[in-house]
């Protein structure tokens, strides 16, 4: 799997790059990240697996999501090299925020109310919609026609919750824990479609190595409204962070992000959504 490897080969040169800046001195944080400059740093849960949104490659931190992080962090006051970036699953993301693992999760993570619950979100910063990813020549042009299909999803998404609760109760849904599982499910035939939000799905139909192989469905099948999750009842980061993404529309960072991440795979997007607006 391509995916693997590149994680493979980036934990190699991740482990270099900690083992240069030690030797340098640093403040003995205990993450086992440093800065030359010390000073606090601040963790942010990301995923580690999506091209486009958030991705781990050997040179770094890549995607939207990991873009919307950094500005952020910076109008908190802290610079790139403060930020620690934390794999966060799907299913792992209300916990992590809970525990005070990371400050802000920017993790293609939808508010729902369900989720509100347990944590609180700035935002939204991005809508997009479920869709599926299928093979070139598949025959999927509506919801229904996947009651008698293969599906994966990812654990704890809202994409595996709406094909139970609404659109195809009856499908065979697996469940894997992050989505480049279910494009290796995919492309060997072990399942008919993956199913996600549009966005991250055109992403991966965008590689090198499925190009030509899959195409997404290209159904609006719910409307995602990414937040960035917080700890629940720090309102003032929340506060905070929701000027930050105002002032990232404002001032074209926004646009500049979108077109620098989802230019490459011709993602359509929707317009920036107003903070404090759900689109249901
Ligand atoms: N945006 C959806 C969610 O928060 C699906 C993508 C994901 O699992 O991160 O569940």
């Amino acid at each position: 799997m391509k995916l693997r490897k590149v994680t493979a080969a980036s934990a190699a040169v991740f482990a270099l790059a900690l083992t240069a800046t030690a030797c340098g001195g640093d403040d003995g944080n205990d993450s086992g990240s440093s800065s030359s400059g010390g000073g606090e740093k601040i963790k942010i849960g990301i995923k580690y697996d999506q091209p486009g949104l958030g991705l781990k490659t050997p040179d770094g931190y890549t995607g939207f999501d990991v873009d919307v992080a950094t500005y952020v962090a910076k109008e908190l006051g802290y610079e790139p090299d403060q930020i620690e970036w934390i794999e966060t699953k799907s299913a792992d993301r209300e916990n992590a925020l809970a525990r005070g693992d990371v400050k802000l999760i920017a993790a293609t993570y939808s508010i729902t109310d369900e989720r509100k619950e347990k944590v609180d979100f700035a935002g939204p910063y991005l809508l997009a919609h479920q869709d599926l990813l299928v093979q070139k020549d598949a025959d999927i042009t509506e919801a229904t026609d996947l009651n008698d299909k293969k599906l994966c999803s990812v654990t704890g998404s809202t994409s595996a919750q709406n094909v139970k609760n609404d659109f195809a109760p009856d499908a065979q849904l697996t469940n894997r824990g992050g989505y480049s599982e279910c494009l290796s499910a995919l492309q060997n035939g072990q399942v008919d479609a993956l199913t996600t939000d549009d966005s991250i799905l055109a992403g991966y139909a965008a590689q090198d190595a499925y190009k030509g192989k899959f195409k997404l469905a290209g159904l609006k099948l719910s409307n995602e409204n990414y937040g960035i999750g917080v700890k629940k009842g720090d309102t003032e980061t929340v506060n905070k962070v929701n000027e930050a993404l105002e002032k990232m529309v404002s001032d074209g960072a926004w646009q500049k992000a979108v077109d620098d991440n989802f230019g490459p795979a011709d993602y359509k997007n929707e317009r920036a959504p107003k903070v404090g607006q759900i689109v249901k």
